[in-house]
């Protein structure tokens, strides 16, 4: 009789490790050998063997089970933190995060580590080394400093520091003071000290911290009731999830409510973190913490040195850092003690990175709050329809303040019907005559054209030809000042043409406005004002914004032209006259957001008139005054434009009212990305999830670029669950078929632009 012999297999501890390579799984390996088991900790970085490579991995979980027979498992080479980076807080929104958006566990997870942290250096704190200055002030120092002015700024700022100042707030995007640092300490004026950490909380009656180059000092003001009811309801929620939606009108001080819940949170011994959507606007946030709070501040965005990052992202991983200051990139970076989350901007579609790892950082910051149980405010002056949905279905709570603080009136709002008028270079007459009364009273006057450059296009008079891109469907953009056609798509550039390349003659014209075109017109028509113009091209290099900006307010500037840069939360108090050249480039769109987006421009452009004193106004120059959004937008404001709106998003089956995924393919050859995207539809059909629907595959409004053919299928349902379910399934299928090596593919979940 056979007796039936079962093998014992004992299945050894096994690490399920997050590598960073795109695949939708975690790896297991075996410990290191000799390693103590009760040392390790989820969170921690290790680094395995990967093929014939090595990979830095985070360990997620220590299991006994394994789909891979024991004997195939390989072994890690080495656990590199003793203490784990991400704590299991983090740890569960990485997992979220990675599971909602379709994206790899391991490529989501090097997301939220700092870039430097990625490549396996150590985490374990440096020397904490300070500058200081050194020797007794001697009254001829800052003279002899007289022909240095940033060494001298920085002298005195080091004088008048009494911990000194620690290298990451030598350079920050608007300064770079290393240079200057190592000036001083030749000259025996400044030196490096290791000094303990300062200690943390920090002292929240040091509000007097000394400034240089920034606004002087923030002095906590006296609260309106609006706000007080603000920060009071918010206070209220510390230490427990609530979502909040500030909904402000611009000037109406939000940023008040902001410093006041920081000082609520400080002082209970937690952090803060502040995303914003744009980089430029991390200085000037910042200078006002700064003057407002003695406490250590770190900044994360993805214009800083690698070295500056690492040190933000650790500071504020080890509790030394009260505050966080970040765009985007920042929401992941994980808090010791984090107290409160605070959004500025929500409506900004910044929020949403568009390649890679798609996430919403405001979404993400929604479900990190929950999971640290801390509460998070969303603010706005044109909340995104996303957040005001949330906000009738109870997951938000609203909090308004309907009003400008201190004396600023409401912009008044004209319309101006450009029907029949003659335009010169897109300026009206009536506007023209603002603009001169403007720089009359000695105010300034801002304009917002949508696109840099001298005009989109070049166009022939004679035969239509107008400059395409070899590369792209689109048009090349006129940069006069280069005399260069440039592709703002792919970036290729050409001279411009001296004749038609079609017909020969020389009738080329430039085709519609840009920012440098009515820049000259502005030059032209009103010779003794000094113009600004922001935008992309004239900011590139470093510290020029900060330079524009710092001209604009000491009012040395008249009149200032820019693109969405200048529409987005900069502060001039001398600017009483706002006009939008053309409002209905955005009016008529084939995205469903581009009303919404309108509207939040138009409300954004405003909120830069008359912040003061002086009331503002503000000219929208349209061929259809009678457009049923604009209408109800100048009339009543954006809270009434955004009910309406809803209920148009509400009666087309539109987000927010349904959830969308788009599958976007491209790929050398045009058929090929289109087949993959019927392959991808068909498997759906066939998976017979009926709830979802399956658009397209169409050609993305911008069919070609870079040589590249671009499709793309939209997925839509009214449940979330079931457009999540079907990607579960989709997402893995499609990751095996042939043709899906073929093209370069990508899934966005809730996708905020349709391109
Ligand atoms: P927002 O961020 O909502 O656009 P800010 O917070 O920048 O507005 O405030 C706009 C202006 O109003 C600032 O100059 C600020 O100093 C001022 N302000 C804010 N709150 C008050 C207040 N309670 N009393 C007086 N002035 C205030
Ligand atoms: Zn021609
Ligand atoms: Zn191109």
């Amino acid at each position: 009789m056979a007796t039936l012999f079962i093998p014992l297999t004992v299945m050894p501890t096994v690490l399920k490790i997050a590598v960073p390579v795109p695949m939708h799984r975690l790896f297991d390996y075996l410990p290191p050998a000799g390693t103590k088991l009760e040392t390790v900790t989820p969170g921690v970085r290790v680094e395995v063997p990967f093929g014939r490579r090595r990979k830095q991995g985070i360990l997620l979980e220590i299991t006994d089970t394994s789909d891979i027979a024991p004997e195939r498992l390989r072994e890690a080479c080495r656990i590199i933190d003793t203490t784990p980076l991400l704590s299991g807080t983090d740890l569960r929104l990485m997992r979220w995060a990675s599971h909602y958006y379709h994206h790899p566990i391991g490529e989501a997870m090097s997301a939220a580590l700092a870039a430097v942290l990625r490549k396996g250096e150590s985490a374990e704190p440096e020397t904490r080394r300070r500058l200081f200055a050194t020797g007794f002030p001697h009254p001829d120092t800052l003279a002899n400093l007289r022909r240095a002015p940033r060494q001298r700024e920085l002298f005195i700022r080091l004088q008048q520091s009494a911990n000194g100042l620690a290298a990451n707030d030598l350079v920050t995007p608007a300064t770079d003071f290393s240079g200057p640092a190592r000036a001083l300490i030749s000259k025996g004026l400044a030196d490096w000290r290791e000094t303990a950490q300062k200690p943390f909380p920090p002292d929240p009656a040091a509000t007097h911290h000394p400034q240089i180059g920034g606004d002087s000092a923030c002095p906590p003001l006296t609260l309106n009731a609006g706000q007080a009811h603000a920060v009071a309801t918010v206070t209220a929620a510390l230490g427990n999830y609530q979502a909040f939606l500030l909904e402000g009108v611009t000037g109406s001080g939000k940023t008040e409510v902001y410093l006041r819940l920081t000082q609520e949170v400080l002082t209970r011994g937690g952090q803060v973190m502040i995303l914003l959507p744009e980089i430029n606007l991390t200085p000037q946030l910042e200078a006002r913490f700064r003057a407002r709070f003695n406490a250590p501040i770190a900044t994360f965005h993805s214009a800083l040195a690698d070295g500056v990052r690492r040190r933000a992202w650790l500071s504020m991983q080890r509790g030394e850092s009260a505050i966080l200051l970040g765009t985007r990139s920042a929401a992941f970076t994980p808090a010791k003690s984090l107290g409160l989350i605070i959004l500025d901007e929500e409506h900004d579609s910044s929020f949403k990175q568009q390649e890679g790892f798609r996430f919403s950082a405001r979404d993400v910051a929604v479900m990190r709050a929950r999971l640290a149980d801390v509460p998070i405010l969303l603010g706005s002056a044109t909340p995104s329809l996303e957040s005001l949905h949330n906000v009738q279905l109870g997951r938000y709570r609203l909090l308004d303040l309907p009003y400008r603080a201190g004396n600023a009136a409401k912009p008044r709002f004209q319309v101006l019907d450009i029907r029949a008028q003659r335009l010169n270079e897109g300026i009206s007459a009536q506007l023209a005559g603002h603009i001169k009364d403007t720089l009359a009273r000695g105010e300034q006057a801002l304009l917002f054209v949508n696109r840099r450059g001298y005009a989109p296009t070049l166009i022939c008079h004679d035969c239509g030809w107008v400059a395409p891109c070899r590369h792209c469907d689109t048009h090349l953009v006129i940069h006069a000042r280069d005399q260069r056609l440039r592709c703002h798509h792919c970036g290729l550039e050409q001279p411009i043409p001296a004749a038609c390349p079609d017909c020969g003659k020389t009738t080329l014209q430039p085709l519609g406005l840009g920012t440098e075109r009515v820049e000259a017109v502005l030059n032209d028509l009103f010779p003794e004002a000094r113009v600004a113009r922001i935008d992309r091209d004239s900011t590139r290099r470093k510290g020029s914004l900060e330079r524009l900006l710092k001209e604009i307010h000491a009012g040395h500037i008249n009149l200032l032209i820019g693109t969405q840069m200048l529409a987005k939360g900069h502060h001039f108090p001398g600017v009483t006259l706002a006009g939008i050249l053309d409002v209905d480039a955005g009016l008529y769109s084939t995205d469903f957001r581009a009303g919404e987006r309108t509207a939040q421009l138009i409300i954004q452009v405003a909120g830069r008139a008359g912040r003061e004193e002086k009331p503002g106004t503000v000219i929208l120059q349209t061929r259809h005054p009678g457009h049923p959004l604009l209408l109800p937008l100048v009339r009543n404001g954006y809270p009434d434009f955004a009910r309406a709106c809803l209920l148009e998003r509400q009666s087309a089956g539109l987000p927010p009212y349904t959830h969308q995924a788009l599958w976007r393919a491209d790929a050398l050859d045009s058929r090929v990305a289109q087949r993959f995207l019927d392959d991808v539809a068909t498997h759906a059909a066939s998976l017979g999830e009926t709830t979802v629907l399956v658009l397209g595959p169409v050609p993305a409004p911008l069919a070609r670029r870079g040589n590249r053919y671009r499709w793309q299928l939209l997925l839509q349902s009214d449940r979330r669950s079931s457009l999540h379910a079907l990607l579960d399934r989709l997402i893995p299928a499609a990751s095996g078929w042939e043709l899906a090596r073929k093209v370069r593919w990508s899934v966005d979940v809730d996708p905020v632009d349709l391109y």
